[in-house]
């Protein structure tokens, strides 16, 4: 295990603005207690022979940004959180790459576009679980992973690496609070009431639903996790007047929104 380069790590992400990162071991996909979340294939080992460490870096998408969701405002925010994803993701692997130890990023999205997504609804990476396995959070109703910081909205990069760095432990709290207000709120029926891995979100009625938006240039949908109290960043951004937020949205919506 090597302390001195997950602390080097560390320093380059903190110097790249990127308030989350969370160090798995690759083993840890094939433990008795997570495999079956994720099937061998999409494992970090078989997606890269020789990975041994999955870094996860974490980039929040902003709260009242995403209140006016589906928009035109979050579409920009969203693909501008993605973009620096890829590009932070880049260069944590080129750092490490430049030092002796074999990296490379995996991009936000596996997926290419949202016409192969409604034709095989599956990344060939799953961030989210990678970010589980990193002890950055926990899966909440709607499948998302929930932090402490800023709940679900939150995007997630990988990068997988030879090095064998010391890694965090999953976090054991469960933070969603069963409020089913993601339930409630999805308007594509797509969530069902029960706990992630028994109950999965239906991804083919979120991608239908993200292909409309996206013919409108207003993807993603972004309800369930605009709605989702869990999150420091609620602090944050606590307005105290709702009527003043519903006009803001409204307000906001009005330029090519629902
Ligand atoms: S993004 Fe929208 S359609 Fe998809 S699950 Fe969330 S609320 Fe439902
Ligand atoms: S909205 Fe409520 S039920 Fe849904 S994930 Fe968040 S805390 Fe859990």
């Amino acid at each position: 295990m090597d302390a001195a380069l997950r602390e080097a790590v560390e320093a380059h992400c903190r110097r790249l603005e990127i308030p989350l990162v969370g160090f798995a071991p690759a083993s840890r996909w094939d433990e008795p207690r997570f495999a079956p979340l994720v099937p061998e294939a999409f494992r970090p080992a078989a997606v890269v022979p020789g990975t041994r460490t999955v870094i996860v870096i974490g980039l929040p998408v902003f709260l009242p940004v995403v209140e006016t969701a589906p928009s035109i405002w979050y579409h920009e925010l969203y693909r501008t959180a993605n973009e620096l994803l890829d590009q932070h993701a880049y260069r944590v692997a080129a750092a490490l790459n430049a030092a002796g130890h074999a990296a490379v990023p995996v991009p936000r999205d596996g997926y290419g576009s949202i016409r192969v997504l409604l034709e095989h609804p599956v990344a060939f990476f799953s961030h989210r679980h990678a970010a589980y396995l990193a002890g950055l959070g926990t899966f909440g109703v709607s499948n998302m992973l929930l932090t402490p910081a800023y709940g679900p909205r939150i995007r997630f990069a990988s990068v997988l690496t030879a090095a064998e760095l010391p890694p965090d432990p999953v976090l054991e709290k469960d933070l969603c609070t069963r409020c089913m207000c993601c339930i409630e709120e999805c308007p594509a029926g797509a969530l069902e009431p029960g706990d992630y891995p028994a109950s999965l979100t239906d991804k083919r009625a979120c991608a239908a639903r993200s292909a409309d938006l996206f013919r409108r240039h207003i993807s993603p949908c972004g309800r369930c996790i605009a709605v989702c109290p869990v999150g420091d960043d609620r602090y944050l951004f606590e307005e105290g007047d709702r009527d003043a937020v519903r006009r803001a949205r409204e307000h906001v919506r009005s330029y090519g929104g629902e």
